[in-house]
């Protein structure tokens, strides 16, 4: 797999051919068609960190048991790879019923999201992943749907369309979103519940490595774990894909399946990810603004400058540069700070 573009220089601003981040926290064709779920853990109790989330859901969860009703629309928010779609599964399993899975950009006509419903059956769950991107049509026919568990259609045409009712099984819809303000109020407010996932601070991750590694049998040395844990950018599916990858480098290169420090650097090193977590897209960013160190720079310069669309360096390249203190967004544009001008000026390597 290539990792990223290296037929450039850092100083080099050029369009870019799109290539696969492996710190990127979007799901990517490889964990798309292997279904990577080995890891996902099934019960509540399995599921590691997100603590106020899980006694909030264990109290709601139960409570629906007792009553012997399905559990409240649920809407999840916040930013991939954190476990909005193996909550989803771990909610079905809790509750005892199956999970049925769709996203929001393949619900395109009315039919589908009616066939959708249509399908359910008594206290299932029902998860729509991006629910932000749901046309008008269909989430307006959710609304009766979430509501009072009926589907209010119109047949017919002109003169002689007429209106029908079908009653649906009582069933709970699980909304993810990566942008909660995207979501229209009317469906917004639908959700009895709604939660937000938090990034996993780092002992977190290292627990996900390690059961993971137990999992593939890979022997993993402490060191290794909480140095991957470090560079995962508070996200569980960039740490397991860093894993994967540095299993792949240990099993190729190296030809072990015992994992230390050692190795987790030089196979980072070999994917030219440093010991930040950062990438050769991170530094490329660094070193463009670094041009112009102490002024203000517009976020659509950046992206011209660096042949890339700004709503991914916004929402992907610089929420973690932030967080390490490496960028400060201000009124009048990007600035570097200090400690990410003395960082990039001491890789003048340039990858
Ligand atoms: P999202 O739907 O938010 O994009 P996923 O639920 O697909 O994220 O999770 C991404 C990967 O991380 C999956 O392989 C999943 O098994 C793993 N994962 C997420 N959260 C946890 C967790 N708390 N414990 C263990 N593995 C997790």
């Amino acid at each position: 797999m290539a990792i990223i573009s290296s037929n450039i220089g850092d100083n080099e601003f050029s369009f870019r051919k799109k290539e696969l981040r492996l710190v990127d926290s979007k799901i990517i064709p490889e964990e798309k068609r292997n279904n990577i779920n080995l890891a996902r853990p099934v019960t509540l109790r399995d599921f590691i960190g997100q603590e106020q989330l899980k006694s909030f859901l264990r109290i709601a969860i139960d409570a629906s048991i007792y009553r012997k009703e399905p559990l409240e629309h649920t809407l999840l928010y916040g930013q991939p790879g954190l476990g909005k779609t193996t909550l989803a599964f771990l909610i079905a399993h809790e509750m005892n019923t199956k999970c049925r899975i769709a996203t929001a950009p393949a619900i395109e006509r009315p039919r589908d999201i009616v066939g959708l419903l249509l399908g359910l059956k008594e206290g299932e769950v029902l998860f729509i992943d991006e629910i932000h991107r749901l046309n008008r049509l269909t989430e307006e026919l959710l609304y009766s749907a979430m509501e009072d568990f009926r589907l209010d259609l119109t047949v017919g045409a002109n003169r002689g369309a007429r209106c029908r009712t079908i009653n649906l099984p009582r069933f709970t819809l699980i909304g993810a979103t990566t942008k909660l303000a995207s979501i229209s109020a009317p469906l917004r407010d639908r959700f009895g519940i709604s939660q937000k996932i938090e990034f996993y601070t780092n002992d977190e991750l290292k627990q996900i490595i390690v059961n993971f590694a137990r999992l593939i049998n890979l022997n993993l040395d402490s060191d290794a774990s909480y140095n991957l844990s470090k560079i995962a950018r508070g996200t569980p599916r960039i740490a397991l894909r860093l894993l994967r990858r540095v299993r792949d480098y240990a099993q190729v290169v190296e030809k072990t399946n015992v994992i230390s420090a050692i190795l987790v650097k030089k196979a980072l090193n070999s994917y030219q990810i440093d010991e930040k977590g950062l990438d050769s897209l991170d530094r490329q960013y660094l070193s463009f603004l670094n041009l112009n160190s102490n002024i203000p720079t517009g976020l659509d310069s950046i992206a011209a400058g660096l042949g890339d669309d700004s709503s991914m360096l916004e929402f992907v390249v610089e929420p973690y540069l932030i967080k390490i203190g490496f960028l400060m967004r201000t009124p009048r544009g990007r600035l570097l700070t200090d400690l990410g001008k003395k960082y990039i000026d001491s890789k003048n390597d340039n990858f």
